[in-house]
C-alpha cells in the first residue's frame, strides 16, 4: 500500500506500534462487502458517474473500522472525496455497521478502467527544451502588451473575476481550474493575459501558455496529420500554467475535447494551474463532453456581469489619461451612457474621437462626437419615442400605463418606470429634464438616479439584464 508520495505508509495502533501489513489486509468477508458495495454504486451514482469515477475504486486494506480504498490520480481521489465519499460510505455501513470511516488513497500505476480519466503516460519535457518546443509548435498566442493589470479597471460587474485572477497570481493553484466567463468584449482576454504578464515577472521560472482553443484545435489537427501528436501532447502536459481563451469554441469538436480533457486532467492531476475563459457558463456550454463541463465548474466559476455606467467611464478616464489627450468630461459621459453592449466597441469609440480631431485640428466637443459617431449612434437613435418605451415597459411587466408619470413609489411600479426611464436615456437623444418631464414632471436628478440603479441591478442581476437587454432590442428592432 502506497500513498500519494509514494511512500509505503504505516498504520499505528493505539500505542504508538506499526500493525503488520497482515492486520489490515481485507478478509474475504471484507472483499464480498466490498463487492456489493461496488455494484450498488453503479445503481446509486448511474452508470455515467459510475464509469467516469467510480469503477477504478479498489479495495486496499481494511482496520479499525477504516475501510481504505485507492484511485490511480490525486485528481479523481480530490473529486470523489468532496462529491461521492459520503454516500459511499453510506452504502458500506448499510452493509456492515462497523465501518466508520472511508479512507481514499492514491495509489500510482493502479490500473485505471479504460473509461475512465486515463493519464497518458507522457514524459514531462525540462524546462529549457520546453521553451524551444513551444516555440517551434508555435503553441503560444502573442499577448497584448496594453492588457495589464494596471490598465484593468475595477467594478463590481468584474471584481469576482479580477479577485480570482489576483489570487491565482498570488497563491499556488488556489482553484483549479479558474473558470472566467462573460459576454463579448467584457475583459476576459484583457484578464487572462494580465495573469500572464504578471506571472511572467513574478514567477519567472514559471511556464505560462496562453492560446486560444481555435489555436489548440488547429496545432492538434496539423499535429495528427503530421503524425507528430506526442511533441503537442508533452509541451501542454509540461507547462507550469495553461490558459486557454474562448474554450466554447470547442463545442462539437469531439476530438479536440478529448485531447483538452486529458490535457486538463494530466495538468490538474500534477497540480499544474489551468484557466479557462468562455462566453457562457460551463453548464451552458452545448455540445461540450458532460464530464469535461462538470470538471471545469470544479474549481471557481466567475462570472463578468454587463458594465455598469461607473466602469464604462472609469475605462473611458484612463483611456484618455493612456493617450494623453484631455477630453471633456461630458463627451465621456455621453460615450458611457450611448455605448452599453461591448467595451471594445467603447474604447474604438473614444479612438475615433481622438483621431478625428487630430486630423480636423479641432476641438472634441459633445457636437463633434456625436457627427463622428453618428453611425455607432444612428441604430440606437432609430426615432424610438419616449412614449412607445412606456408603452412597451408597462406591458412588459403588466403594470398600467398611467403609472409611468404617477407617484406611485411602491417597487412594482416604481422599478419599470426606472427601467423606462433607463432606455430612454439609451435609446433617445432626450436629455435629462427632458426625460423627466415626460415621466410626471419629475426632477433630471431622479432620472440620472434611475439609470444607475438600473445599470447596477444589471450588474448584479444576470437575468434582470437579460430582461433589460430584450425590451431594448424589441424597442430598437
Ligand atoms: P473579451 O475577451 O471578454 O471579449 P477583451 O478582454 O478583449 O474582451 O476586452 C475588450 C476590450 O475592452 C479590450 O481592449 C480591453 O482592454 C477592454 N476592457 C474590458 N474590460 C476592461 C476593464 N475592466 N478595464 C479596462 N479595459 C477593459
Ligand atoms: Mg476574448
Amino acid at each position: 500500500m502506497t500513498d500519494s508520495s509514494g511512500n509505503t505508509a504505516s498504520i499505528i495502533n493505539l500505542y504508538g506500534q506499526a500493525l503488520s501489513p497482515e492486520t489490515y489486509d481485507p478478509t474475504p468477508e471484507m472483499v464480498a462487502i466490498w463487492g456489493k458495495v461496488y455494484d450498488l454504486m453503479r445503481e446509486e451514482f448511474g452508470e455515467a458517474v459510475f464509469r467516469s469515477w467510480l469503477k477504478p475504486l479498489a479495495l486496499q486494506a481494511c482496520y479499525h473500522g477504516t475501510l481504505e480504498v485507492s484511485v490511480p490520480t490525486r485528481f479523481m481521489k480530490d473529486w470523489i472525496s468532496s462529491h461521492y465519499s459520503e454516500q459511499i460510505l453510506k452504502l458500506c455501513r448499510a452493509q456492515d455497521s462497523s465501518i466508520e470511516r472511508l479512507e481514499i488513497v492514491v495509489v500510482h500505476g493502479h490500473v485505471a478502467a479504460p473509461e475512465s480519466a486515463a493519464i497518458e503516460p507522457i514524459t514531462k519535457l525540462p524546462k529549457a527544451n520546453l521553451n524551444d518546443l513551444a516555440a517551434k509548435l508555435d503553441l503560444a498566442s502573442p499577448l497584448d502588451p496594453r492588457f495589464t493589470f494596471e490598465t484593468f479597471v475595477v467594478a463590481k460587474s468584474n471584481a469576482l473575476a479580477h479577485a480570482a485572477a489576483c489570487r491565482v497570481v498570488e497563491c499556488n493553484v488556489p482553484f483549479n481550474p479558474l473558470f472566467i466567463y462573460g459576454g463579448v468584449g467584457l475583459g476576459k482576454t484583457h484578464l487572462m493575459h494580465a495573469i500572464a504578464w504578471e506571472m511572467k515577472e513574478k514567477q519567472p521560472d514559471k511556464v505560462v501558455m496562453y492560446l486560444s482553443a481555435e489555436k489548440f484545435m488547429y496545432q492538434f489537427v496539423k499535429s495528427i496529420r503530421a503524425q507528430d501528436t506526442m511533441a503537442f501532447k508533452e509541451v501542454l502536459r509540461s507547462v507550469d500554467v495553461l490558459m486557454i481563451d474562448d474554450i466554447q469554441f470547442i463545442a462539437g469538436k469531439d476530438s479536440t475535447q478529448e485531447e483538452f480533457f486529458h490535457t486538463f486532467n494530466a495538468l490538474v492531476d500534477q497540480n499544474k494551474q489551468i484557466i479557462i475563459a468562455s462566453d457562457r457558463a460551463p453548464g451552458e456550454l452545448q455540445g461540450v463532453d458532460e464530464r469535461l463541463r462538470s470538471r471545469m465548474s470544479w474549481g471557481l466559476v466567475a462570472d463578468i456581469h454587463t458594465s455598469t455606467y461607473e466602469l464604462r467611464l472609469g475605462i473611458l478616464k484612463a483611456r484618455a489619461a493612456q493617450l494623453n489627450v484631455s477630453v471633456p468630461d461630458s463627451v465621456l459621459e455621453f460615450l458611457a451612457l450611448k455605448i452599453t453592449s461591448n467595451i471594445r466597441e467603447l474604447e474604438g469609440s473614444l479612438n475615433r474621437i481622438v483621431a478625428h480631431a487630430d486630423i480636423a485640428k479641432s476641438a472634441i466637443t459633445l457636437q463633434s462626437t456625436q457627427e463622428v459617431l453618428q453611425d455607432l449612434l444612428r441604430t440606437s437613435d432609430r426615432r424610438v419615442t419616449i412614449d412607445e418605451i412606456q408603452k412597451r415597459v408597462a406591458e412588459h411587466y403588466n403594470i398600467r400605463p398611467a403609472d409611468m408619470q404617477s407617484a406611485r413609489r411602491a417597487r412594482n411600479v416604481a422599478r419599470p418606470r426606472q427601467v423606462a426611464m433607463y432606455l430612454s436615456k439609451q435609446l433617445t437623444a432626450r436629455s435629462l429634464p427632458e426625460i423627466g418631464r415626460k415621466f410626471g414632471g419629475r426632477d433630471h436628478t431622479t432620472v440620472m438616479h434611475a439609470v444607475k440603479k438600473v445599470e447596477e441591478l444589471m450588474a448584479e442581476d444576470t437575468s434582470f439584464a437579460q430582461d433589460v437587454e430584450v425590451l431594448r432590442r424589441t424597442l430598437i428592432g
